[in-house]
Parts: structure tokens; sequence; C-alpha cells
């Protein structure tokens, strides 16, 4: 350790979660010499939402080569969107790779944490009873974590199988068979894809249709693949793609405004689409939204139209009465016998760090401050909470964007606010509340004119109806990250 590294303070990190965010945390902090720290995880496995689904389909819509660390390319993605499996053994070579490993404390949930003003630390309590401190905290846990089952009358009694997308029951049977999918959002429709030729009868219960972005995909080719290992770049010329990037700052920029003339183009694409790949009338209207595209987060396929279509595959949608023994009764009196029924129905997207009991500055309990909806300064900090940094948290830009480069551009923001402790000039940061509360009302108002406040349901909106998620560009979403504004935080010794 050289002078300088000696003169700056040491600290202790606790990041929560081993998915994609705690990973490139830990491989961030792993990177510097002053850093100590520990990974808790609840779970056997890291991973995150790719090791918890697993479900037949299960595909990223982020191009497998922007779905990478930027500092990990991957020669070896097989495809332009991988599969689930793949990008979970992706996570987990670089885990490796990078020495995150055995910084991973595993089957290790945190229970409780609590900021102790005295001594400015925080203090873990671990699912076993053990008390663990750190200086700083960094919530990786995840947006969808936790699934949403519905309160489905008769769940119980069904004869089948049922179990939710994200809690997959490897045993279930469903080669030949009668299966049900219950949901239409990236899920649901990812599983009639993996199904439609498999089950005997796929009966996919929808209560409101989605618009699906026609999107490519393929393979990549062995010679490709060697290519992408002997010159870097053609992975990096992918990522980097003008068109894919142009695509997303226009989506970004035109979800903030409805009327905006990239949401009229998005909805125009989707609608054709509808029009020109669905050949039966009655399906077709059947599978037509009633609200702009984009509204609920937008579906990309290359072949939801063409698997619904098969003979197999029947979209049903009446309103469900109850689960029987023998499967679904709609509410118009038929029976959709069943062997097996998947509940794709989505997760509690409100919960974040939750249940884990976090209690910041003066006993303030986080259940308190997010009584009306999670919320965060520019997603990542909040007032009464010091050394308390979330990845992917409450407010972060959401829908259709790669969630790698969102964690990347926080880790940037977050070193920035910590530099000043290592430097030993305060001990603690966290936002003003005048700040918070500032951005925050800015927040919600711009975030009410947001694609995802047009009129439908969706994952996004809080318990108020205000889309929980970042509502400009994702060019002010970068420019913020990159340079925290002094004057909104606070620093003490
Ligand atoms: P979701 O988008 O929230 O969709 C849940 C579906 O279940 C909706 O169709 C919903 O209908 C339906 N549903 C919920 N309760 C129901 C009930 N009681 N009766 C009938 N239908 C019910 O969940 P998801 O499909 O799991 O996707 C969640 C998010 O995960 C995605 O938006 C995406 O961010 C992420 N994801 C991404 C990928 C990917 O390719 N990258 C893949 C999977 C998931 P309503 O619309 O009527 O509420």
């Amino acid at each position: 350790m050289n002078t300088e590294t000696a003169a700056r303070r040491h600290l202790r990190y606790a990041i929560i979660g081993a998915g994609m965010s705690g990973i490139l945390a830990a491989i961030k902090l792993r990177e510097r010499d002053d850093a100590d720290f520990v990974v808790y995880e609840k779970a056997a496995e890291l991973g995150g939402t790719w090791r918890d689904n697993r479900y037949p389909g299960l595909t990223c819509d982020t191009p497998s080569h922007a779905y990478s660390y930027s500092f990990a390319l991957n020669p070896d993605w097989s495809k332009y969107y991988a599969d689930g499996a793949e990008i979970k053994a992706y996570f987990t070579r670089v885990a490796t790779e990078f020495g995150v490993v055995p910084h991973i404390r595993f089957n290790s949930e945190v229970v409780s944490c609590r900021f102790d003003d005295a001594n400015k630390v925080w203090r873990l309590g671990l699912v076993n009873g053990e008390q663990s401190e750190a200086d700083v905290v960094i919530v990786a846990s995840g947006v969808l974590h936790h699934p949403s089952v519905p309160e489905l009358p008769g769940l119980s009694s069904f004869r089948g199988k049922a179990f939710h997308s994200a809690r997959w029951d490897d045993s279930a049977k469903l080669d030949d068979t009668r299966v049900g999918v219950i949901g239409c959002g990236s899920t649901g429709t990812q599983i009639i894809n993996a199904l439609s030729q498999r089950a005997a009868r796929l009966i996919h219960f929808q209560r409101s249709p989605q618009w699906i972005m026609p999107v490519p995909q393929f393979a990549y080719s062995a010679e490709e693949r060697a290519a992408f290992r002997k010159n870097p770049a053609l992975m990096e010329a992918i990522r980097n793609d003008p068109q894919y990037w142009s695509n997303i700052y226009r989506f970004a920029d035109g979800l903030t405004d409805f009327n905006s003339p990239q949401m009229a183009e998005i909805h125009a694409i989707c609608q054709r689409n509808l029009e020109e790949s669905v050949s039966d009338p009655v399906l077709r209207e059947k599978l037509r939204p009633n609200y702009p595209a984009a509204c609920k987060r937008l579906i990309y396929s290359w072949e939801y139209y063409q698997c619904v279509q098969r003979p197999a595959v029947y979209v049903e949608t009446g309103g469900i009465q109850g689960i029987e023994a023998e499967g679904v009764r709609m509410k118009d009196g038929t029976l959709h016998s069943l062997d097996v029924l998947i509940l794709a129905t989505g997760f509690k997207a409100d919960q974040f760090v939750r249940p884990t009991l976090v209690t910041g500055r003066n006993g303030i309990a986080l259940d308190d401050f997010w009584s009306v909806r999670p919320t965060a300064h520019y997603a990542v900090t909040m007032p009464g909470f010091p050394n308390f940094f979330m990845l992917n948290g409450p407010g972060s830009p959401v829908g259709n964007f790669p969630l790698i480069d969102i964690a990347e551009r926080q880790w940037v923001y977050i070193e920035k606010l910590l530099e000043p402790i290592r430097q030993r000039s305060a001990r603690v940061v966290e936002p003003t509340p005048a700040a918070y509360q500032s951005y925050e009302a800015r927040r919600i108002a711009a975030a009410r004119k947001t694609i995802f406040g047009a009129g439908c349901t969706n994952w996004y909106l809080d318990k108020t109806g205000v889309p929980a998620t970042w509502p400009w560009g994702y060019q002010a979403f970068s420019d913020a990250m990159a340079a925290p504004v002094s004057g909104e935080f606070e620093f003490t010794s």
C-alpha cells in the first residue's frame, strides 16, 4: 500500500445481492486496493433474475453484446438475443474470473440493516442471527424479484401442477400435455413461444393484449465468434451500434411525452406488425391492445405472432371465474381442462430491498420513507440513509433499456459520492432533504407525462398511479450519473 493509499479511509462495504448489479459492484470494488467488501446473497447461487427465472423460452431482449459488462465482453454469445441459461453462465464465469466469488456469502439473507448514528456505521442482521458491520451499503437486490401471485379462487384445488414463472417446477410435464399460461407480458409470451410446438393444447389466458415490437433474432456462426475473439473491436461495434443506441435515445426521448412523434412511430410499427402477421381476423382483434404502444413495457419478439397462430394454441380473452380441480373455469362457464397452469403474472415491483428491515438516521424506517412510493434521489440515494446506495433502484430507467449500462453509470455516480469520504473529508454522505424533495417533485410531474402514464395498467405505476420511473431521456440520465451535483448532498464528519 503506498502512502497515498494509506492516507485514504479504509471503508467496509456490504453489497446486498449477487445478481448482475451486485457482481458489478464487487468487481469495481475489487479493482481498488482500499476496499473491504462482502456480497450477501440470500440464495445458494449467484445470478439474480437469471437464477430465479429459467422458464422455457427465457430470452433477454437487450442484444447480448450490449447485455454484457463494458469490461467483460463475450465473444461466445451464441445469438443476437441470448437465452437465460447462457446469460447466467456468463455472470457465473465473469464473477469467477474477476475473483468475486470468494467474497460472496451464500445463503445469507440480510434481514435487517440499521444505521448506527453514534458510530456512523451500518449494522446488518443476517437470517442466521449473525451481526455484521459496514461503512457503506450497496443495495443490488433487483427490481423484479418478488413474484406476484394472484388470488385466484380455488387455485389450491387444482389437481395438476400450478406455479409462478419465476418458481419453475421442473417436474411439470410439458410435452404433449394441456398447459395454461396466465399473463401475456414478456414472460407469458416467451413461454407461449417455447411451448407452442411442445404442448398438445396451450391456452393463453389474456387479460389485456400487448403490443409486439418486431425484432430480428439470429445466431452467430463459429466463424463470427472466432472473429470476435480475435478482434474485440467487432464486439464493440455491435455494442456501440449507432442504430441500436439511436433507437434507445429516440425511444427514451419519445417516452417522456406520450404525444411525441417517436411514440407515434413505435405505435405504427407495432400496429403494422399485428396487421401483417396475424391472418385470422378474429384472433387479430383479440390480440389488438386498446392503449398506445409502449404504455405497457414493449414486448420485443421475432416469433410471438407466428407461435400464437400454431394449431395447439388458443387465446382466451374471457374473464377467469376460478380454478377447479380439472382446470380454469371462465366467467361464461367454459372449463379449460389442464395438466399444468403457469402463472406468468409478473412481480411486486415496489419491493426493491424489502422485506429487509432498513432503518436510517434517527430510527426512520424505509417502509415509512417509502409509505407512498419507493423513491430515491436520482434513483440512487435517500436523505436519512447515509452511505446507502442503490443500483437499479426506484426511479431508474426501465422499459426496454440495457440494465447493465444503467448499473455501470450508477456505479460511476456512487464512486464520485464516495470519493470525499475516502479522502477523509467526511464520513458519510446523503442527499439533502430539500434537494431530494425538489428532485422528486420534478420527477413525479415529468413521469405523469410519460407514455407509461398514458392510461394503461402496467407494473411501472405506483399505488397512486404515477410511473415509478426515470421520466427524462437517456442522455439526461447519462449526464446526471456522470456528475452528482455537490450542492445537493450533505457530507458529515
Ligand atoms: P408483467 O409484464 O407484469 O405481466 C404480467 C401479466 O400477467 C400481464 O399480462 C397481466 O395482465 C397478467 N395478470 C396478472 N394478474 C392477473 C390475473 N389475476 N388474471 C389474469 N391475468 C393477470 O410480468 P412479466 O411478463 O413477468 O414481465 C415483467 C417484466 O420482467 C417485463 O416487463 C420485463 O421488464 C421483465 N422481463 C424481461 C424479459 C426480457 O426479455 N428481457 C423477459 C421476461 C421478463 P394485465 O396486463 O391485464 O395486468
